[in-house]
Parts: structure tokens; sequence; C-alpha cells
């Protein structure tokens, strides 16, 4: 078998799926029940490429990593310069200007004085971190009782101790539950197009937000959201201007806090970053996935200065005591320079309104059908629910993931939803392929065929 990529002989996919099966531990995987998984021998552009050359549709953009494509000639080629020079340094007493050129292109496009830029290596640890930054920060301040943390029902924010915590609500991790921190769980006022009670559970959320305050005065350290879009809990979107009450309401009670733009940065839901629609600025952000434009694993936790200021001091209690051996990787930072640069060159974010344009003309194709609802457009994105009430990976969801991919789309179904997410440089053609594609799924669930 001719692996194109590189012109070598490679090995026959069933020899890779073999030791597959033998060796390797996938995640989110039940491996008793899942069936054999696809071997990926190259990609390009918004496809994938299995090892018999069969093109699968990326879809959800690999778990929502890629932006501008995969294997971009400029991102490649800036990745080759780099490594050439250095592919790494420990980042405790060195700095390397990949870094610092990075951190000052986050400070510049994000809003206010988020200024301080601390580097770690996944949208898990850029939580875990902002977490430690916002509890030790009380700490520091001589407030040592703000100790509690506020999330969101169905919230999502990675798997780590701490961000499992306050992902608690999305109901995930029950088998760790006794491990956890403490963490209070506000309702998530989920909205769609033509939903007439979302005000209702605007009023709700912000109402249980504040007589959590009047029960807990002095005693809530953070609270942490995904911004207008919950991704993992269903792709669920709230709108701006609950957002911005929310942040209002918790900065005025002195809480920190927390953007999980994780998922939502980098244009997903139509600007930049999610936070610049509601017009705010958090007190920490945390970044990931397109930071490198789904390259390779990086993350930045983005504070503001002031509360960088809360860490200075003559010893070494008063620091961060956190780092990864890989902190600010300087091929990572290399790569997120250029793909954060593409944003202009390519004229990304314009492209980004065309998607939402294409993606807004299904929502009347969706709404006509019987088995979806609350079919809902953000950005980048399209969902609806099918069969509403699914588990995390229901019947049904399992059934059309396998349909979809058969026939040639990365399309994922989270419990009852079903969305496209995919990487920005993907073509007309390509939009028109996914529709038709992810309606004769649809039609094929309906009718019982699957
Ligand atoms: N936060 C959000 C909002 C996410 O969607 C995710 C992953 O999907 C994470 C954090 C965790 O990121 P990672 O999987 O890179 O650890």
């Amino acid at each position: 078998m001719n692996d194109s990529a590189n012109g070598k002989q490679s090995l026959p996919a069933s020899d890779v799926i073999a030791r597959d099966k033998r060796y390797v531990w996938h995640p989110y995987t039940q491996h008793g029940t899942e069936v054999e998984p696809t071997v990926i021998t190259r990609a390009k552009g918004a496809s994938l490429f299995d090892a018999e050359g069969r093109e699968i549709l990326d879809l959800i953009s690999s778990w929502w990593t890629c932006t501008h494509g995969h294997a971009h000639p400029k991102i490649n080629a800036a990745l080759a310069r780099q490594a050439a020079l250095m592919e790494h340094v420990m980042f405790a007493g060195f700095t390397h200007a990949p870094a610092v050129d990075l951190a000052e292109m986050l400070a510049g496009l994000l809003p206010g004085d988020l200024n301080r830029v601390f580097f770690s290596d996944d949208g898990s640890t850029s939580v875990e971190v902002a977490i430690k930054i916002a509890y030790q920060s009380w700490i520091n301040r001589g407030e040592p009782r703000r100790r509690l943390l506020v999330a969101f029902d169905g919230g999502y924010h990675g798997d780590t101790l701490g961000a499992m915590s306050v992902g608690r609500g999305s109901q995930m991790f029950g088998a760790f539950k006794d491990l956890m921190c403490r963490v209070r769980v506000l309702p998530f006022p989920a909205t769609f197009g033509g939903d007439d009670a979302a005000d209702e559970r605007e009023a709700g959320a912000l109402s249980a937000f504040e007589s959590l305050l009047a029960d807990h005065k002095q005693a809530v350290a953070a609270l942490i959201i995904e911004p207008l879009m919950q991704g993992s809990a269903g792709i669920r979107f709230c709108r701006p201007s609950f957002l911005k009450r929310l942040v209002e309401m918790a900065q005025s009670a002195g809480v920190i806090v927390i953007f999980d733009e994780v998922a939502t940065g980098f244009g997903r839901t139509g600007t930049l970053f999610a936070l610049e629609q509601a017009g705010v600025v958090p007190d920490l952000v945390c970044l990931s996935k397109g930071l490198t434009g789904g390259y390779m694993p990086l993350a930045a936790t983005v504070a503001r200065d002031r509360l960088f200021d809360m860490f200075l001091g003559h010893n070494f209690d008063r620091a961060l005591p956190h780092g990864h051996s890989f902190t600010a990787n300087p091929l990572a930072c290399a790569v997120a320079l250029t793909a954060l640069g593409l944003y202009e060159e390519e004229q990304t974010m314009a492209r980004i309104g065309e998607i939402n344009a294409r993606h807004r003309t299904m929502l009347d194709v969706l709404a006509a059908r019987a088995d979806v609802s609350k079919p809902r457009v953000l950005g980048d994105v399209l969902a609806f629910e099918v069969q509403e009430g699914g588990q995390y990976q229901s019947e049904a969801s399992r059934k059309l993931r396998a349909w979809y991919l058969a026939h040639g789309f990365n399309i994922r179904p989270i419990g009852s939803a079903v969305y496209l997410m995919p990487p920005y440089c993907i073509t007309d053609e390509e939009l028109s392929r996914a529709y038709a594609g992810m309606i004769e799924g649809l039609d094929q669930l309906a009718s019982g065929a699957l």
C-alpha cells in the first residue's frame, strides 16, 4: 500500500487495526462495544483520507480543533522552520521569541487588560490553571474563605480533576464525584431560534446566582462558563445579553469570571472570541484547540494584569506553583503565530460569515422535518436535535455516526444533538455535499433503515 504523503510503502490498515486493538486505549471509547477505528493516513483542507484513499469530510473539525484546514502549507512551513531552529526548551528561567510574540499577539487580540499569558498543554490544563489562579489569588489577597466555585449545568471544561469538578454539571463524571472540589451548579439558559421562554430561563439562572451570592457572601471565588456555546452538553447556545448581565453581576460581587473559550475561541461563534459579542472583559480566558489551528497541543490561560499583580512578592509562597514540561513549546507557539496570522491573510472571519449564511439556509429545511427540533446556527456551527433526550452515545446517535462515516462524513452526534462545525477552509461544494449527506442520514434513520 502506498502512503502518498511520503511516497513510502506503509503497512496495511488491517495490521494497524490489529495492533491498535492489542495495544491502544482510546479516549471516550467503550472498547467492549466499539467498532473498529478508521485508519487515517493523510489529511488535506477539510478532508481526511483513510488507508484506501477514501475521503471523509471532517465536519466537526476533529473535535473542534482544525480551523484553517488540515496540512495548510503555510503552517507546515512555519513548523519546519521552527523545528530547524529549536524544538523545545524549558520555560522557567528561559524564554524565546515564538512564545513572547504569541503572548503579545493574544494580549492584543483580547480586550481590556487581559494581558498576561500562562501557557499550558490543552484545554483541560488551561482550565486547571485558571481555577488555580482564581483560587490562589484570594489566598494571596488574605481572603482564604473565598473557595467556592460556580459553574453551569451541562458545562464541560475538560477531564483533569479541577476541570471535571467545574464540569460536574455535565453528568459525565459520576465515578469521580468524591474526588471533586466544592462547586455550585447554576441552570444554563440554553436557547434556540423561535424560543419564547428564553427570557424566563435567563431570569431563572440569574436569580439562582443572586441567591447563591446572598447565601454565600464572601465565599464565592470564581464563576466559569463556556460563553455563548456549551459544546459537549450538546451544542447549547445562550444569548450575549445573558452573558453580559451574568458577568456584571459576578464582577460587581467581586467574583472572578473565567471564560472557557477552548471551543468557542478563534472564530467558531462568528467573532474571533465569543466574549466580543457580550462586550465584557472576563478576568481569565482559557484558550486551546484552534489556537494552533488544530495542529498541536498548546493552551493559554490569559489573565488580567491586576490578577497577575496579586502573585508578585518577595517569596515563592505568592507565586503560582504550576508548570508543565512542555510549557510554551516553541514548535506549537510558531504554529499558533502562523495560524493566527492567517485570519487577516485569508480573510477568515469573512469566510466564517459566508459559512454562517449557508448554514442559515438549512434552518427552514430542518425546521420542516418532523424528526428534528431546535435547529440553530451560531457562527460556523449548525446544530439541531434528533429524537430528543438521548444519552451521550445513544443508540440513534451511534447509528447516525456510523452511517455518516460509511458515507464519507465525520459527523458525531452528541446525545440527541447533530451538528456541523467545519474547518473554515471548507468549500461551497463541500458544504453542499455535507448538507445533502446530513439530510440523507436523517432520512435513513427516520425510515428505520439504520
Ligand atoms: N473546555 C471546553 C469548553 C472544551 O470543549 C474542552 C474539550 O472539548 C475542554 C475544555 C478540554 O480540552 P482538552 O480536550 O484539550 O483538554
